[in-house]
């Protein structure tokens, strides 16, 4: 029975891309490939090999026609997907084990292909790492592809003949058809699987099309034509809205876009309280390619750029030209604001191929971040002359991850005085008096705040890590998401020892970890005294209009209380009733 039949109904999954659409549903099915082992004839063994190698050029320039259309649409780095799937396509060990069946086994090249990617499918999907179960989806999008060509099927999803508008509802989108979508008649998606940093749901929040992912059932029990609402701000699905539910969500669209309206006219003002305390807020950034989305969002230059995704993605890491170019194009676009760089954190839940890092039992407490970098000097060097040249172009500043004690921060400053001493031997120029601070995620770096802070020039904290560490609560781990307290006292403690041992010494505190970005703590963290925000771009705007309406002698009061609290969701209540009452406009679209 169609739910049209049926009435309202609602699927709950996760929203990954913001905005509110209603339409008729299209459920699209991939078509299932049909692959029958068949032995093929010693005679013919080297036509079946020939035909695999010429559909592995033919699905080269599929991709790189998919990824040109991509670039015209879109930023570099949806475009960098398909670098994913190319290097994939010309993995050699895939090929040859491939063609080796075909010659040994004597079998169609489909069957090989099919059942070797199906392997290394299976053994990438079942991966602890969710960046190498995310990689699982590119190689499945990459070998249907493959398939549909050995087959000779057409596109499985043919998106370029729709006719009218529609919401598109499936088991999974594969990046290749994401982009494929034309914006003016997908009015939104909807998918059993997924997550928020899968590259689909990146791709469209690139698009700006609304979209939730994890509804898991959802493309078998909907029909085309239905008729649904999709809600990408709360992850919902409703099948067969009430007039009710249709008018809630008008009113809610009608508050979003007044609220995006009075997020436009701050965008190029400062982040300033009524009673005109300057905050600086800043940006994360992880790549050149973010820089455009800074601007937009009105941020104040990048308080966090995360090298490490620049080794991802790559057979060897990146070299000193490389990254200098990518530090000084970001640089150069920001000038004269600023741009921290933090040096590499690779390690823990950041996995990287080309540097073939050990399994460790406990990685987040192993070999990560600067640990790593001072192991291997001649590779961190290459970092640190990439990004002290890079300082003649702009306002540069760099940091280091996971400092846990003095050491750690002499032998980094040594290297930097090292790669300095290399830099004037050979007349290359780089800023002599750029500002070196330190991250602040662990424990023993609050508590030793007041030595570090006569050595460093600012502290950046990194509550993600900070948190986990305190509360011996693994930032990825979901049974224990529920000790994960922002609002802890022991963080709320942490984070203004910080702040005091920064401002006895003179210099100035950020906080670019996830709690930087959530305006319900804002109030909290300026009234601690924290100096600088740092967010990903597109919270940006409710920061800044937080921080605009907010009195700093109220956070203060509001910090006070925190620090005199016992109970973490004591204090969080008392932010969220704040943040409401403070700025009531950011909480009516939810
Ligand atoms: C943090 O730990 O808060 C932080 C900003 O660093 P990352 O999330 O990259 O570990
Ligand atoms: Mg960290």
């Amino acid at each position: 029975m169609s739910a049209q039949t049926k009435g309202e109904k609602a699927f709950r999954g996760t929203a990954v891309s913001a905005g509110v659409c209603r339409g008729k549903i299209l459920v699209l099915h991939r078509a299932r490939h049909i692959i029958s082992r068949r032995e093929i004839p010693e005679a013919e063994i080297v036509d079946e090999v020939k035909r695999f190698e010429q559909v592995l050029v033919q699905t080269r320039k599929q991709i790189n026609e998919i990824q040109r259309r991509v670039l015209q649409n879109l930023s570099g780095s949806e475009g960098d997907i398909f670098d994913a799937h190319l290097l994939m396509l010309e993995d050699r060990v895939v090929i040859d084990e491939v063609i080796r069946q075909i010659r040994d086994e004597k079998t169609n090249a489909d069957y090989a292909f099919h059942s070797i990617c199906e392997r290394y499918i299976a053994a990438m999907a079942g991966a602890e790492d969710d960046y190498l179960r995310e990689r699982a989806a590119d190689m499945r999008d990459l070998t249907g592809r493959v398939l549909d060509n050995l087959l000779e099927v057409k596109d499985s999803f043919d998106l370029k003949h729709l006719t009218e508008p529609c919401i598109l509802v499936s088991h999974d989108l594969s990046p290749s058809t994401t982009a494929q979508l034309d914006k003016k008649l997908v009015l939104g998606f909807a998918t059993d699987i997924g997550g928020r940093s899968s590259h689909t749901a990146i791709m469209a929040r690139s698009l700006d099309i609304p979209a939730v992912v994890g509804l898991q059932t959802i493309s078998d029990e909907l029909e085309n034509g239905d008729y649904a609402l999709l809600d990408g701000y709360n992850g919902m699905v409703i099948i067969n809205p009430t007039d009710k539910t249709l008018f809630e969500y008008g009113q809610l669209e009608k508050n979003k876009a007044t609220l995006d309206e009075k997020l436009r006219e701050i965008r190029s003002l400062p982040a300033i309280t009524l009673d005109g305390k300057a905050i600086q807020l800043s940006a994360n950034i992880e790549d050149q390619h973010d820089v455009e989305s800074v601007l937009a969002h009105g941020a104040e230059g990048v308080g966090l750029f995360r090298t490490e995704f620049l080794f991802i993605n790559r057979e060897t890491p990146p070299d000193e030209e490389d990254q200098y170019q990518v530090y000084r194009q970001v640089a150069a676009a920001l000038k004269p604001q600023s741009v921290i760089i933090r040096t590499l954190d690779l390690g823990g839940d950041k996995f990287v191929s080309s540097l073939q890092l050990a399994q460790e039992m406990n990685p987040f407490l192993g070999w990560r971040a600067i640990r790593f970098c001072l192991a291997q000097p001649e590779l961190f060097c290459v970092q640190l002359r990439a990004i002290l040249r890079a300082s003649a172009e702009g306002n540069i500043k760099m940091m280091y991850p996971m400092i846990s004690g003095l050491d750690e921060l002499n032998q980094a400053n040594a290297l930097v005085e090292k790669c300095k001493t290399e830099l004037r031997a050979k007349n290359i120029p780089f800023d002599e008096n750029m500002e070196i601070g330190v991250m602040i995620e662990i424990q023993s770096a609050a508590l030793i705040a007041e030595s570090l802070a006569k050595r460093a020039k600012f502290f950046s904290i990194g509550s993600n890590d900070l948190i986990q560490y305190t509360l011996a609560a693994d930032r990825t781990n979901i049974k224990v998401s529920h000790l994960y307290e922002p609002t802890h006292p022991a963080i709320i403690r942490f984070i203004k020892m910080t702040v005091d041992a920064a401002h006895k010494h003179g210099i100035w505190t950020g906080v670019c970890g996830e709690i930087g970005g959530d305006p319900v703590l804002t109030p909290l963290l300026i009234g601690l005294g924290v100096d600088e925000l740092s967010a990903s771009p597109p919270v940006i705007p409710e920061v800044k209009y937080m921080v605009r309406r907010v009195k700093m002698s109220e956070a203060q009061a509001l910090a006070e209380f925190a620090l005199q609290c016992e109970s973490p969701s004591e204090i969080y209540a008392r932010c969220v009733e704040f943040a409401r009452q403070t700025a009531p406009s950011l909480f009516e679209k939810a």
